[in-house]
């Protein structure tokens, strides 16, 4: 999904653009991209968008709701979730971050981020925005699509609050089924535990 920086008219421009499965999938990785979030995308989505041409670069504003799936951090169980996504982002053409000798590696374009922000300035939500570098022509939102998706997900992702996982020795799914664990009247390896209630 490309945008050209000559589209976006003095009032800005709105977008409410299609999200394909696919570049969804792509994103949360899968055994053929070497890296996998454990996530996988459900359905198509829809970005909704505003860009602003601001001084120095774009203000890009969106937002879209991600369908996913992913096991269950505590009985492995699929989980079905829509994670929604919102972003703010400072476009900065490539030439003025050139003229700041704009480094790659992260902890110094950390500190490029904090500096050039201060430079910009201006009433905008600015200083919250992060930055990325675009070429000053052509804004490739696919990426970024990708990016703010990753950034998203849950780390924690649970079927329900109260899931009780499954149990350590056998595997069994405790929502669905109690295990014999517990009591097992014949081990006398467990005698000195029968009577010992566990709270849950
Ligand atoms: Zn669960
Ligand atoms: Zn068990």
């Amino acid at each position: 999904m490309l945008v050209k920086v000559e589209q976006i008219k003095e009032t800005g421009l709105q977008l409410n653009e299609p999200i394909g499965l696919e570049l969804l999938g792509d994103a949360l990785g899968g055994a053929a991209s070497g890296q996998d979030t454990g996530f996988r995308a459900t359905g198509p989505s829809t970005l909704q968008a505003s860009l602003r041409k601001v001084s120095g670069g774009v203000l890009l504003e969106g937002k879209f709701t991600a369908q996913v799936t992913t096991p269950c951090k505590r009985c492995l169980g699929d989980v079905q979730m829509k994670v929604p996504v919102s972003f703010t982002l400072n476009l900065v053409p490539e030439s003025l971050a050139r003229g700041e000798d704009f480094l790659d590696d992260d902890e110094s374009s950390m500190e490029k981020k904090e500096r050039s922000q201060a430079e910009i300035g201006g009433s905008f939500d600015l200083e919250d925005a992060d930055e990325e570098v675009f070429d000053g022509k052509t804004i490739d939102l696919d990426p970024i699509i990708r990016e703010q998706l990753l950034l998203a997900l849950p780390m924690n992702a649970v079927c329900r609050e109260d899931c009780k996982g499954l149990c350590s020795q056998c595997g069994t799914n405790l929502n669905e089924a109690k295990c014999a664990c517990e009591q097992k009247p014949g081990d006398p390896r467990m005698a000195p535990l029968k009577n010992i209630k566990l709270s849950n």
